[in-house]
């Protein structure tokens, strides 16, 4: 069995409040990413932030937005149990009084993206899919750039021994971009045979 010390992390995530956004959580924690840790994952995928549904159940890629990742991945046959999922955010970024999402500022991001270079210092994924601007800017280190003439390709991140493939984020395509399904299908299973590779 590998010893990730992803359990350590989990908990100091949950206490979290390098920001002020673990204010806006109430009754719920700060959510680290989930994976199995008996075995060795070779891939992670990293979302924007947490959702509402997300919050509540303190689960990534849960609710609507969640099913409909699983649906992509089940036609490029990942599982997520090959997988580890999380997000650059750790909490729910809101406004109108936390009743909608927003995307996290560059403050946030800045302050948050500390868990997420730990994350990925203990799993050493050998694949990165980044789903959206957000974890794609922050991994790769990138301001102003279109997400779509990144996604197909892989990128070194240079600060770490993997690849980092952007891909649009689910709620996007599942709402505005359906079009864009098969895309991100076959991207993910180009993901699974490099990770396999
Ligand atoms: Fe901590 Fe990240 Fe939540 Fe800010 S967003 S309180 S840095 S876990």
């Amino acid at each position: 069995m590998i010893n990730y010390p992803l359990n350590n992390l989990e908990e100091q995530v949950r206490n979290c409040t390098r920001c002020p956004l673990y204010r806006d959580m109430p009754g719920t924690k700060p959510v680290c990413g989930v994976g199995r840790v008996d075995v060795k994952l070779d891939i992670v995928f990293i979302g924007e932030a947490l959702g509402e549904d997300e919050a509540l159940l303190e689960q990534p890629f849960v609710g609507m937005c969640g099913k409909f990742l699983d649906k992509m991945l089940n036609k490029a046959e990942l599982n997520r149990s090959e997988l580890y999922i999380t997000n650059t955010v750790k909490c729910r970024p809101t406004k109108n009084n936390g009743k909608a999402n927003r995307p996290p500022s560059d403050d946030e991001i800045k302050a948050c993206k500390t868990w997420l270079w730990k994350e990925l210092q203990v799993i050493k994924p050998k694949a990165i899919v980044t789903l959206g601007k957000v974890p794609t800017g922050t991994i790769l280190s990138k301001k102003t750039f279109s997400l779509g003439e990144m996604v197909g390709k892989g990128y070194n991140p240079g600060w770490m021994d993997t690849v980092v493939f952007p891909c649009y984020h689910p709620s996007y395509i599942m709402v505005r971009a359906k079009h864009k399904e098969d895309e991100a299908v076959s991207l993910f299973k180009h993901v699974k045979r490099f990770a396999r590779s």
